[in-house]
């Protein structure tokens, strides 16, 4: 394991809003509200997303006068690298600083396929699941769409170095994007723009924990986003005890969003199933699973638990997982177990800043 303290730190970060949380046609407004060509808005995206820029000065051809005014609204990233860690697997770990002194991480991930970077969207989560690192200390704030692009910007940076590119994102880091909709969809659309850093929607995941109201407001998006729910129980007390928010939002009612979400979009659903030791993983389970899902449009994601200090879930023996997929595969259902990547980083999600918390506080 590599490790990198940067020493980018040095960078005081204002609060001054990041140009990163503006879509295209809200640049164009903006220009348009400040005696400008709306055209503008398309070179400045160009700087930004082309030519991944730092700093207003770089942009040769805006006037002096708009590259000041840009500076004295705008800042770049509000960013700051504190950790940069590389594994034996290439899976490289950020830990990123806020202008409020909050840390946030982001990971990339290598695969055949290319390289895939998992996103924070909040600090901290107020969801509660009890298997989670991340929602340990609950939420402190929501990420604004900005600091949420600077993450892939970041990253996509880092690769310049080996001109390699992001070529997919997954809103699985930190936090319940659903409970953060509105700027988790204006970073949808900026990183999804041609002129942004143009990831094709198919190549961008969401999962949500099941925040119901915000399932249909996504369906009718209509965006051809992939999209994940953690369902980790087969029968709604289990859920429940899994995962609290199955009393707000019940499984029956979670079930229904799934079956309009298909129908609306017609693209098939993820179902996210961590397998924890003893408690949601028999062939019983698996064969309740089939019935909850039979006749969807699905795929079912095994997760083998991640170990967090702080919980005492154990994990599933290989012999079982192996027989719960089987079970699964039996009933003509897609299924895979999830690779784990970076394990010796603690790149399960909220695992280095849980740590980074930790070391804070002794
Ligand atoms: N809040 C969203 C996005 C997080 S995605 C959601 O809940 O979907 C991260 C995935 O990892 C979720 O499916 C989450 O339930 C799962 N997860 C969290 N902690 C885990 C752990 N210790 N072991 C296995 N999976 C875990």
């Amino acid at each position: 394991m590599e490790q990198l303290n940067t020493t980018e730190t040095n960078t005081t970060l204002e609060k001054k809003q990041s140009i990163y949380s503006l879509q295209l046609n809200e640049l164009r407004e903006w220009l348009k509200d400040h005696g400008e060509k709306p055209f503008r808005a398309e070179q400045i995206f160009d700087w930004l997303y082309k030519k991944r820029a730092i700093e207003f000065e770089e942009m040769s051809n805006l006037s002096k006068g708009l590259r000041e005014q840009l500076a004295n609204h705008f800042q770049i990233t509000t960013l700051n690298t504190v950790i940069q860690q590389t594994s034996s697997d290439g899976t490289i770990k950020f830990l990123f600083e806020l202008h409020d002194g909050y840390s946030i991480e982001t990971v990339l991930m290598r695969h055949d396929y290319g390289n895939s970077v998992c996103v924070t969207t909040q600090v901290g989560c107020r969801i509660g699941c009890t298997f989670c690192a991340s929602t340990l200390g609950g939420l402190k704030r929501h990420l604004e769409a900005g600091e949420i692009v600077a993450q892939v910007v970041k990253v996509q940076k880092a690769l310049d170095e080996s001109a390699e590119r992001v070529s997919s994102v997954v809103i699985m880091g930190i936090g319940e994007p659903f409970d953060n909709y509105d700027n988790m969809l204006s970073f949808l659309k900026i990183i999804n723009h041609e002129n942004g850093l143009n990831i094709g929607a198919r190549h961008i995941t969401v999962s949500t924990s099941g925040i119901i109201p915000k399932i249909y407001q996504f369906a009718d998006e209509n965006m051809q986003i992939n999209f994940a729910i953690s369902l980790h129980a087969p029968n709604t007390e289990l859920r429940t005890r899994l995962m609290p928010i199955n009393k707000a939002y019940k499984l029956d009612d979670l079930m229904k969003a799934v079956r309009y979400y298909i129908d609306k979009t017609g693209r098939r659903v993820s179902f996210e199933y961590g397998l924890f030791g003893g408690v949601n993983d028999t062939v019983e389970h698996a064969e309740e699973l089939a019935a909850l899902i039979r006749g969807l449009k699905c795929h079912v994601n095994l997760i083998p638990v991640n170990y967090v200090p702080e919980r005492d879930y154990v994990r599933t023996p290989k012999d079982k997982i192996f027989a719960f997929e089987k079970t699964l595969k039996n009933h003509g259902i897609n299924v895979t177990i999830r690779r784990e990547h970076g394990h010796d980083i603690d790149a399960a999600c909220g695992q280095l800043r849980a740590k980074e918390r930790k070391e804070e506080t002794m």
